[in-house]
Formats: structure tokens, sequence, C-alpha cells
């Protein structure tokens, strides 16, 4: 007969994602306090004060294109060219009737201009220029406040300040940035197998990539790492590294250990140090998960299998990091739902994770597993894209099937 712990059996007493996320998103409170920053050092905080536009933008009417200037109230035919705008360098005469000039792209628009002829559509000889298409009032000018009116919202509270959104604060002039500070976020990982990198391996130890994958997973999120190490099973080791880490840090992450073999101190320590509810979860891959506080600092205590660390890091850490950084919703992978190119193996009971690849098709993107879907298998999660998100319920998925795809492309 099957237990409570085969792989592929619901148990009653598991929590689903949903509820697991709703639990962790509650308890990540916004940031107290910001911090000024220089604007190249704002990169991946999350901006702390509503940016205005004190001027349009752009702040004055602009050529769209290379070409000729002209004002369509001189009627059609062709006029004499006597002068040019170039960007940086304004036309400053005037225009007379039947009168145009050469405008460059990002060149300001004379007060006496009105419509902008490409070079492409325009026949020059000497100073005489005729145009091949009609002449229309506001073609191919950008107006003052296309983009933004003065006075606007340019970026608001709470927006992550990914590279376009340091570009946006960038034209508005500004050098310095109120953000919210970066979260410390220790991490260490739990296990005796575990080598480190460069030491050779003696029997029964394995190299540990989950600390490693941790490091990067939080420096893309514009926190700071705080490397903690390797951890013996040893619970005055994993006790004094618990206890180091929330005197250092706002939020602690751990791996291994978290389940009920007997090696797995984590349970008992975090009971004795912190408030800490122990879950299992009703997913694949990821069943155990530890959540609390320790002290001021949360704790997440994640599964060892390395595909478990990355699948709970991005469902759960992620969106808690995000809010505790201060940022706006959404704090969740955005989804999708696309065709799957082939059948998809599953067992009913648990939500699955499985590790996926996009397919461009004849009828448009679809999706395919990649790798092998064990949770110890982590070359699979190295060449995905997306993650497919596969209803507890669900059995068997037939080829075509529509399914949610979490794109872990270009995430921060
Ligand atoms: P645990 O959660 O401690 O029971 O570990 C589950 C599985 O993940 C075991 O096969 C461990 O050897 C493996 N594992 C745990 N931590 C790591 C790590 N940091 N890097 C690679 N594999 C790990
Ligand atoms: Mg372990």
């Amino acid at each position: 007969m099957a237990t409570c712990c085969d792989d592929n059996e619901h148990d009653p007493a598991a929590k689903s994602v949903a509820e697991a996320l709703e639990i962790i998103l509650a308890a990540a409170s916004p940031p107290s306090h910001s911090e000024v920053r220089a604007l190249d050092d704002a990169s991946d905080r999350v901006l702390a004060e509503d940016l205005r536009t004190e001027q349009p933008i752009p702040a004055w009417p602009n050529s769209a294109m290379d070409g000729y200037g002209l004002r369509c109230s001189d009627g059609p035919g062709d006029r004499r060219c006597v002068g040019a705008a170039f960007a940086g360098h304004p036309f400053t005469g005037e225009l007379g009737p039947g009168e145009c000039i050469r405008i460059m792209t990002g060149a300001p628009v004379p007060a006496d201009v009105d419509c902008v002829v490409p070079q492409e559509q325009c026949e020059r000889q000497d100073d005489r220029v005729e145009f091949r298409s009609a002449l229309r009032p506001g073609a191919n000018i950008r107006q003052a406040g296309d983009d933004l009116p003065a006075g606007a919202v340019a970026l608001a509270r709470g927006t992550l300040l990914r590279p376009a959104a340091l570009g946006v604060a960038a034209s508005l002039g500004r050098t310095e940035l109120r953000v919210y500070p970066a979260l410390r976020v220790a991490f260490f990982s739990t296990g005796d197998e575990l080598q480190g990198l460069g030491a050779p391996l003696a029997a029964g130890q394995i190299y540990d990539s989950n600390r490693h994958m941790l490091r990067a997973l939080l420096g893309r999120l514009g926190c700071q790492p705080l490397d903690l190490g390797r951890v013996a099973d040893e619970p005055a080791a994993i006790r004094q590294a618990l206890t180091e880490a929330a005197a250092m840090a706002d939020v602690i992450l751990s791996t291994g250990g978290v389940s009920v073999g007997e090696a797995d101190y984590i349970s008992a320590l975090l009971q004795e140090l912190g408030q800490v509810s122990f879950w299992k979860m009703n997913m694949k891959p990821g069943r155990p998960l530890a959540f609390g506080t320790i002290g001021s600092a949360h704790f997440f205590g994640l599964p060892g299998n390395p595909v478990s660390t990355v699948v709970t890091f991005y469902e759960f850490v992620r969106p808690f990091l995000l809010k505790r950084m201060g940022k706006t919703e959404p704090w969740t992978v955005p989804s999708l739902r696309l065709p799957c190119a082939t059948t998809l193996k599953k067992k009913p009971g648990r939500t699955d994770f499985q590790r996926g690849r996009l397919v461009a098709t004849a009828e448009g993107w679809q999706v395919a597993p990649v790798g092998a879907q064990s949770s110890h298998i982590l070359s699979g999660l190295a060449q995905a894209q997306c993650l497919m998100v596969l209803p507890a319920e669900a059995g068997d998925i037939p080829a075509g099937s529509l399914v949610e795809v979490q794109l872990l492309e270009g995430l921060v």
C-alpha cells in the first residue's frame, strides 16, 4: 500500500501552493525606511517615491524623421529650402511663404513648421524641394507631452528599477533616487554529504550546488547575499548558523534537512529558536517547506533537492522578497497558457511544476518538457525556459491541451 510519502499520492494534510503563497505574502511587510542613491547605483532597487515630470516629455515638438519641414497652409507644390535644424542645433530663422527647412530626427520643430516630409518622399534640386506625398499637418512631428504631460507620475513608488525604468528616471534628469534598502539575505546549505567546489569528492560526497544557485537568484533580485557556507547535519552547527544569520539578515534561507529523515534537524532547532511552521506542500518538486521567523528575520527552509530548491524559490521566496523589497504587485512569475507539444506524464494528487521549453510551430508557440523530471536532475532545469504548472487533480495531459506556463526567461 502507498504511504503518505509516496511520490504520487495526495496527502490531505499538505498545503496547496496557493494557500502557502497567501500565508507567505501576508507575512511580507513592506520596508519601513528608504535611502537616497545615485541613479547608476539604483538598479534592481525599488523606488520609494513617485517620480513626476516637471516638464512635458518630450519638452518641445521634434521631428520623427530625417526630411524637410514646411507649413501646410502655404499650399501644395514645391518649396525653397532656407536652412536646417539638427538634433541639438535648432533652426533659428523664420520661414517665409513657400519655404522649407532640412530637418533631422530629434531636431526641434520651429513654430512655423507643422509638417515633416521624410526625405525618401522628397526630390531636391539645388535649393528647390518637391514632395511626392500629400502634405498633412502634424505629419512626422512628435508633439510636446506625447510621452507624458507635465506633472504626471512617470514612475510610481513601488516600481522595480529595471533598465528601462532607470532610463525613464534619467530622461527626467534625476541624478539621485529615493529607494528602499537592499534586503540582506543570509543563506546556507545543510548536509554532511556536501563538498565545496575545488576539493576532491570523497566516497558519498557531492558538490554543493544549491548555494551557488541561491547566490545567483538573490543577485538577480538586487538582494545583498550573505553566504554562510555549508553546515554539517549537526544540531550545534545549525543552531550557530541560524543564530548568526538572524543577527545579520532580513531573510534567512537554508536548503536541505527540512524533511523527517534522521539527519533532518532544522525542524526541531527552529521550534527552539523561532516561530516556524513546517508544511508538507501539495506540489512536485518540493514537498517539505518551512516558513517563519527567527528574531526579526524571516526564515525559509527549502528542500535540498536542487530542482526543488529552485522551484520553491520561484514560487514562494521570490514573491516574498519582491513584496518585502517594497515592490507593488505583481509578485508572482507571469504565466500564460500554451498548448503542450507532447503528452505530459503526471499522476493525480500534486501540483506539478514540470520543466519546459518553448517550441515554435506553424500554429504558434507550444511548450514541451525538457530533460528528466525528477527533483534531483538539475540539467533539465538548466535548459528550461519555463515551468509548466499542471493542476493537482490532473493525470496525464494529452498533447495539444492548453497548460499554464510560467516564463523563467528574463526574470529578475
Ligand atoms: P535533504 O533535503 O537534506 O533530505 O536532501 C535531499 C537531496 O538533496 C539529497 O539527495 C541531498 O544530497 C541533496 N542535496 C541537499 N542539499 C544539496 C545541495 N546543497 N546541493 C546539491 N544537492 C543537495
Ligand atoms: Mg540532508
